[in-house]
């Protein structure tokens, strides 16, 4: 694994995996491992089926009843969360750990003024009296809505826009001020340009409150400029990880390569693309067809006779560059 000094928070080979309906259990995730240092940014690149948002929910333990963590470690502030109490976590998630996702919605309800929704996440963690529990939460409203901040305040979720939804959401979620947030593709319901003033104004927040962020995305133009750092996903294994400029100028994995490969011209990340916009062949795997071998191994130009018989481990090209895949070494 990637060297590491003390980190905010460290997954060590995390394994989940979904019940079927005929009672076998699929691998979802197999032998995930990261780590992530305070304020610093994760970006999560996979194609859908991926394993981004069981990623996302197994480290908050928010899988769906048919989930199960199988076995691994998930440290926030070197304490497991995979071993604290139910009530113990939710105390975390919240305050210290905030999460978004991708359709604002599912996660604001439809019933309550976002003014009393935020209210509401920072009296469930903070004992404040009612002057004070107002101030902060006007606070909070004015530095995400400026002007519009009463308005957007005495609304309910179904009177604001796509973006103001994304945007109250993203309120309630550093309310607390969390160390953490697990960003599950924030501004895939969204148009192109309030993409990007979402974008934005997370780039914000994280600098002006030092937030460590797992920002999860299926495009690698979302995480570009971004991320920090970013890690591959493959049918639930790591394929790379590794700095964001290295990984996304310079891929090494055959699946990052044609992942990158698929970008449209405009926003290229490599100036040795094709000007022909490819697409990756073949079909991410079922999990229930996971096969032995190297997942991507039937979706590769570059396979090897190794391939089909057994899994590659990570080999470190550098001291902050890992890649799983035969072709250095495995
Ligand atoms: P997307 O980009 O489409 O959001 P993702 O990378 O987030 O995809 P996941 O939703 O984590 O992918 O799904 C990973 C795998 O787990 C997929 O094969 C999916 O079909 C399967 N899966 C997800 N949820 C369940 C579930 N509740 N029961 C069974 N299988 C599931
Ligand atoms: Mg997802």
């Amino acid at each position: 694994m990637v060297q590491k000094m003390t980190s905010l928070f460290e997954v060590d080979n995390l394994h989940v995996a979904y019940r079927s309906q005929a009672g076998g259990d699929f691998p979802a995730l197999a032998g995930v491992s990261f780590h992530m240092q305070a304020g610093e940014t994760l970006g999560v690149l996979g194609e859908s089926g991926s394993g981004k948002s069981t990623l996302a929910a197994a480290l908050l333990r928010l899988l769906p009843a048919n989930g199960r963590i199988q076995k691994g470690a998930v440290r926030f502030e070197s304490e497991d969360l995979l071993q604290k109490q139910a009530r113990e976590l939710e105390k975390i998630r919240g305050s210290r750990i905030g999460l978004i996702f991708q359709e604002p919605s599912l996660a604001l309800h439809p019933m309550i003024r976002v003014r009393d929704q935020i209210k509401n996440v920072i009296s469930a963690h903070e004992s404040l009296d009612r002057r004070a529990l107002q101030q902060k939460t006007l606070n909070i409203l004015t530095a995400l809505f400026s002007e519009e901040a009463k308005r957007i305040g005495d609304s309910y979720p179904h009177q604001l826009s796509g973006g103001q939804r994304q945007r109250a959401l993203i309120a309630q979620t550093i309310a607390c001020g969390p160390l953490l947030l697990v960003a599950d593709e924030p501004t895939a319901s969204l148009d192109p340009s309030t993409q990007q003033e979402i974008l934005a104004l997370l780039r914000t927040l994280r600098l002006q409150l030092n937030l460590a962020m797992m920002l999860i995305s299926h495009s690698p133009a979302v995480l570009a400029g971004f991320a920090d750092r970013i890690l591959v996903l493959y049918a639930g294994r790591v394929a790379e990880t590794g700095p964001a400029e290295e990984v996304l100028k310079s891929p090494q994995h055959p699946y990052t390569r044609a992942l990158l490969a698929c970008l449209p011209p405009s926003i290229a990340l490599s100036p040795t693309r094709k000007s022909k916009l490819p697409v990756i062949a073949g079909e991410s795997p079922h999990l229930a067809q996971l096969a032995k071998g190297c997942q991507f191994e039937p979706r590769c130009g570059e396979r090897m006779g190794v391939c089909i018989e057994k899994e590659p481990a990570e080999v470190m090209l550098s001291k902050s560059h890992g890649v799983s895949c035969f072709k250095y070494g495995g």
